[in-house]
């Protein structure tokens, strides 16, 4: 069932307390993608969720969500779009900045990732202020897609992330895992 998914898949991740700075609480996946069965089980779940909403491209947010948008996508029959810091992408791309604690940062995709009008599904890690998938859906918007749905791993729901991301939403649903 999903309730035995999301406790398999909780009891994979591994709370780090005080790191990458104090009073940070870092979720580290590691344990999740090193067991075979956890890892396989998250990523059958996440292409399940690409085929019911009829994605055709799964987005990966660079890094950790590449890791998982990359074999759902493949498992779904889809295909794979990174998001990527600024400057790591050849030729032409969107970009679109977004308000970190301290300063800001850029995030981009090719101009060319999506036919018009396709159906993506968003993935990542860790939903915890929002910003960054907040900047990927604007992103996915401009490059002329249509969002389908955001699946995260594990939501920080202290951060108030669905919150933010719920004007940007439309129909399509946010999942966390
Ligand atoms: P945010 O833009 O604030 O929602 O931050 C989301 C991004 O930062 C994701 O790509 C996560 O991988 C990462 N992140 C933020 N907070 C954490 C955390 N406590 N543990 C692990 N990753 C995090």
């Amino acid at each position: 069932s999903t309730d035995d998914l999301a406790a398999l898949l909780a009891s994979r991740i591994r709370d780090v307390p005080d790191y990458p700075k104090p009073g940070v609480v870092f979720k580290d996946i590691a344990p999740l993608l090193d067991d075979a069965v956890a890892f396989a089980a998250l990523v059958d779940h996440l292409a399940a969720r690409a085929k019911a909403l009829g994605a055709t491209k799964v987005v990966g947010l660079e890094a950790r969500g590449f890791i998982l948008a990359a074999p759902a996508a493949y498992a779904a029959g889809a295909g794979f779009v990174p998001v990527r810091k600024e400057g790591k992408l050849p030729g032409p791309c969107f970009s679109q900045a977004y308000d970190l604690e301290y300063g800001s940062a850029v995030i981009e995709v090719q101009c060319d990732a999506f036919v018009p009008g396709e159906r993506v599904l968003v993935v990542d890690d860790v939903l915890a202020t929002g910003g960054t998938v907040e900047a990927s859906l604007d992103l996915v918007r401009r490059a002329g897609a249509e969002l389908a749905g955001v699946a995260v791993l594990m939501e920080l729901g202290f951060l108030g992330g669905r919150e933010r991301l719920q004007p940007h939403l439309g129909e399509a649903p946010l999942e966390a895992i």
